[in-house]
């Protein structure tokens, strides 16, 4: 397929996913923040996320300088990239939108902090995640290049890594039993299987 084809629909995954977490981002300002376990890796962690699946997409989508590091996938592949920008954008939305004022960039709890476990939280512990895999995966599949196709995976691939545990321990110390139960109950990103 051509490029630019692909650049569009990558395009409309970085409008798409900015136009559902504004009013989020927004909102959650004002809401104060009473626990912190940013770490200084996370926070590096977070910097490289940013920058590998926004910025050096935006490089690679408007010059030439990666270029030379350009790859070749099967149409199908793409057409599957395609075709996964929409499931991408819902869960994002639902995610976002059942988490609600509980919604945080980085590891936070927020006063009324209360667990969810609702809407798409209750099939699985971390669809926004879920919503992430699948965007840095759509990522590979639609920007053909081993730099700008492969930031994305490898940066949000090793934050998911480190935050994911932290998180569910931030998770246990401030709720407790009632964690744990809802543990039992979900798996981490697909519904039944991991
Ligand atoms: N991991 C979740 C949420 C990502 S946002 C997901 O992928 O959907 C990160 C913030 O969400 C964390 O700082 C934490 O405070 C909060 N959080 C995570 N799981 C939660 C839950 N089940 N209920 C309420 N808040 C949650």
């Amino acid at each position: 397929m051509e490029p630019i084809f692909l650049k569009i629909g990558y395009g409309i995954i970085l409008l798409g996913t900015s136009i559902i977490r504004y009013p989020h981002g927004r909102r959650n300002k004002a809401n104060q923040i009473i626990t912190n376990r940013k770490e200084n890796l996370e926070k590096l962690l977070l910097g490289l996320t940013f920058l590998g699946m926004m910025i050096i997409p935006l490089i690679y989508m408007f010059t030439h300088l990666f270029a030379f590091a350009n790859y070749n996938l099967p149409v199908s592949l793409q057409i599957i990239g395609i075709l996964l920008i929409a499931p991408m954008l819902w869960l994002f939305y639902r995610s976002h939108k059942d988490l609600g004022q509980n919604w945080s960039v980085s590891l936070e709890i927020r006063q009324d902090h209360h667990i969810v476990d609702s809407g798409v939280y209750k099939y699985i512990r971390h669809p926004m995640y879920s919503a992430i895999w699948l965007w840095v995966i759509i990522q590979a599949l639609l920007l053909n290049n081993y730099i700008a196709g492969l930031a994305g995976l490898i940066s949000f691939g090793s934050l998911y890594f480190l935050r994911v545990k932290n998180e569910e321990q931030m998770m246990i110390s401030e709720f407790g039993t009632e964690y744990v139960k809802y543990m039992q109950k979900t798996k981490r990103i697909i519904p039944f299987v991991i």
